[in-house]
């Protein structure tokens, strides 16, 4: 029960690392706001706790509509009277093509959801963190918000822009008591991931290699970022803020 009496709202909450996150949070003893752009999976996620005895309940919400944003935070107060965490998880992976070949419709539609998705969910939850007194954003970022690879330009771009946001806000709200972290995935088997090995020509030989450039030997399961997830939003954490969280196997360490 590390997040008894906290609210916790999840965005992409759906599938993922965001369900994975929302499970986790619910098992904690935290009430849980499941979000999705995917009304029906937030919805299946939501049964699933509510079934288990846990309090949570499913609300559709696109991470790059303000208005949307707004109006669903609302509820979400309204409904669990109160916010301390706020997981800004919602992502996309976008075109994987070489910078020259990207249209600009291309490298807008992954800035909306990764990079003006958290800017929009960050600025409609502060407002009730500080009522609160307090709490805690996670920003999901990435191995690919810290180092290079050959492929995925603005996924890479979004999520360097990610983790410097945390740190900005982690300076902005301290005096507040807003802790802000982001956590660096190496990895993850997730329908995202899957979706990438799909389209590449080779999909075995391709999955092959992507576990080889973790020194563990394998790709993470969601649970391994949910439970950092855990620690960030607890109370275990007070003194940890601007953190960069790295969960990757070791993928960063060369
Ligand atoms: P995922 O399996 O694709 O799940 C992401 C969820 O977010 C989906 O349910 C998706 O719905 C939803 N979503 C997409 N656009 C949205 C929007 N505009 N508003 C609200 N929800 C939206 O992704 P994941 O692998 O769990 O990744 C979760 C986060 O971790 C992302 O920020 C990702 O960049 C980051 N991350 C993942 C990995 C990895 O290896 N998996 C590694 C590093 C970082 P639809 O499916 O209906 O679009």
């Amino acid at each position: 029960m590390r997040l008894s009496e906290k609210v916790a709202l999840v965005t992409g909450a759906g599938k993922g690392i965001g369900a994975a996150t929302a499970r986790r949070m619910a098992q904690e003893g935290a009430k849980v706001a499941v979000l999705d752009v995917d009304l029906a999976a937030a919805q299946a996620v939501a049964q699933e706790l509510v079934d288990a005895g846990y309090q949570a309940r499913a609300w559709r919400c696109d991470v790059t509509r303000e208005a949307e944003v707004q109006q669903v935070f609302a509820e979400v107060v309204a409904h669990f009277g109160r916010l301390d965490v706020l997981v800004n998880n919602a992502g996309i992976a976008g075109v994987n093509k070489p910078t020259h070949e990207i249209s600009e419709a291309e490298w807008d539609a992954v800035m909306a959801v990764n990079v003006k998705g958290v800017f929009f969910c960050t600025k409609h939850a502060v407002p009730y963190l500080k009522k609160g007194g307090g709490g805690s954003i996670i920003n999901l970022s990435s191995i690919y918000g810290l180092v290079g690879a050959p492929d995925s330009p603005p996924y890479h771009a979004s999520k360097g822009a990610v983790r410097l946001m945390t740190k900005t806000d982690a300076l902005l709200y301290a005096a507040d008591r807003i802790r802000v972290n982001s956590i660096h995935p190496g990895f993850i088997a997730t329908p995202m991931v899957e979706g990438y090995l799909h389209q590449l020509p080779e999909e075995e030989k391709a999955r092959k290699a992507l576990e080889a450039l973790h020194p563990l030997g394998h790709l993470g399961e969601p649970d391994d970022i949910a439970w950092g997830a855990v620690y960030l939003a607890s109370d275990e954490a007070k003194f940890v803020t601007g953190s960069e969280l790295v969960i990757d196997g070791g993928y960063t360490c060369r």
